[in-house]
C-alpha cells in the first residue's frame, strides 16, 4: 500500500537519502526492471534528480511502461542481467551516477528492516515471521530489527520452487549460481552475485529456516487473499500465505505474521488466476 506498490521504497529511499546527506550524486542508476527500479525512480523524482534503469532486451513492454510512469530513463543493453548490470556500472562511472543496489547494501537492508520494527510494535506477541525471500534484503533487515527487539522470534524465509538462489545457497553453505527462472511470483527468482557482501551472511546467522512453495500454492494463496481478505497482491507477496495454507498448516508456529510485499500485478492476470483457482475449487 505504498506509492510504488511495494515495500522496496523503504530501502531505496533510505539508501538514496544517505547519499544525498554526504556527496550529492549527479543522478541515480540501477538495474531492476521491477519494484526496486520503480522505487528508485520515485525517490529520484521526489528529490529532483534523475533515475536511469538499465534493462535487458527481454524486459516486457508493460514493465518498461511501469518504469516510465515513475519518470525513469531506460537504457536497453544485452540480453542477460549481468550484461545490463555491467553497463549500469560503466554508465555510473562515466556520468557520475550513484548505483543503487537492489538488496546487498546496509542502507537498503536497514530501510526494509523498518517493517520488522512495525510488525513487533503492532503485535509484540508475535513468535514467527514468514518473509518472502529473493536476494534477502527484506529478510535481513527484518531479522536484524525483530531479533534485536525479541531474540526468541523465529524467522522463516519463503521462496519459490524454481530460481531460489538464497535458499539453495544457504543449504550449500556458499553462493550457488542460478539461471533466471519464470514464476508467478516474478519478483522472487534471480541470482545472488558471487560478490555478495551482506545478505548471505546475515541470512546464515539470523534466518532460522527457509522453505519453498509451488506455483500452484502461490496461485491458490493469491485467490485466497482475494476471496477472504479482499486483497489483490502479486505472486511474490502471497508466498507466506501459501506456506500457511500448505506446508506449515500443521505446525505450531505460535502467533505468526507475514508481509504482503507488493501489489504490482496486472488486474486481468489477477482475475484470471482467481477464476482458475475457484474453478478448481481448491485452496
Ligand atoms: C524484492 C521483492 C521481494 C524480495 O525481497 P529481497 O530483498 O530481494 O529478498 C519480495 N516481494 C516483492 C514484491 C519484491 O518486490
Amino acid at each position: 500500500m505504498q506509492d510504488t506498490g511495494a515495500f522496496k521504497l523503504r530501502g531505496a529511499a533510505n539508501k538514496i537519502i544517505s547519499l544525498f546527506e554526504t556527496d550529492k550524486p549527479d543522478g541515480l542508476i540501477t538495474v531492476s526492471s521491477g519494484n526496486h527500479g520503480r522505487a528508485v525512480a520515485y525517490v529520484a523524482k521526489q528529490l529532483g534528480t534523475t533515475a536511469t534503469v538499465c534493462i535487458t532486451s527481454l524486459v516486457p513492454e508493460n514493465k518498461i511502461a511501469g518504469l516510465r510512469m515513475f519518470g525513469a530513463n531506460i537504457v536497453i543493453h544485452g540480453d542477460d542481467q549481468n550484461e545490463a548490470e555491467q553497463r549500469a556500472i560503466e554508465l555510473a562511472t562515466q556520468q557520475g551516477l550513484a548505483f543503487i543496489p537492489p538488496f546487498d547494501d546496509p542502507h537498503v537492508i536497514a530501510g526494509q528492516g523498518t517493517i520488522g520494527l512495525e510488525m513487533l510494535e503492532a503485535q509484540p506477541e508475535l513468535e514467527t515471521l514468514l518473509i518472502p525471500l529473493s536476494g534477502g534484503g527484506l529478510i535481513s533487515g527484518i531479522a536484524i530489527a525483530a531479533k534485536a527487539l525479541k531474540p526468541s522470534i523465529r524467522i522463516i524465509g519463503v521462496s519459490t520452487q524454481e530460481g531460489a538462489a538464497m535458499h539453495a545457497s544457504l543449504k550449500a553453505g556458499h553462493i550457488v549460481p542460478m539461471e533466471e527462472q519464470v514464476s508467478v511470483a516474478d519478483a522472487l527468482p534471480g541470482p545472488i552475485q558471487e560478490s555478495n557482501a551482506y545478505t548471505f551472511r546475515i541470512c546464515q546467522s539470523l534466518v532460522d529456516e527457509t522453505i519453498q512453495v509451488s506455483e500452484t500454492q502461490i496461485e491458490a494463496a493469491m485467490a485466497y487473499l482475494m476471496r477472504y481478505e479482499k486483497l489483490i497482491v502479486e505472486g511474490a507477496a502471497a508466498v507466506g500465505v501459501a506456506a500457511l495454507l500448505g506446508k506449515l498448516s500443521k505446525r505450531d508456529l505460535g502467533p505468526t505474521a507475514t508481509v504482503l510485499t507488493g501489489d504490482n500485478i496486472n488486474i486481468e492476470k489477477a482475475l484470471d488466476t482467481f477464476s482458475r483457482v475457484e474453478n478448481n475449487g481448491k485452496y
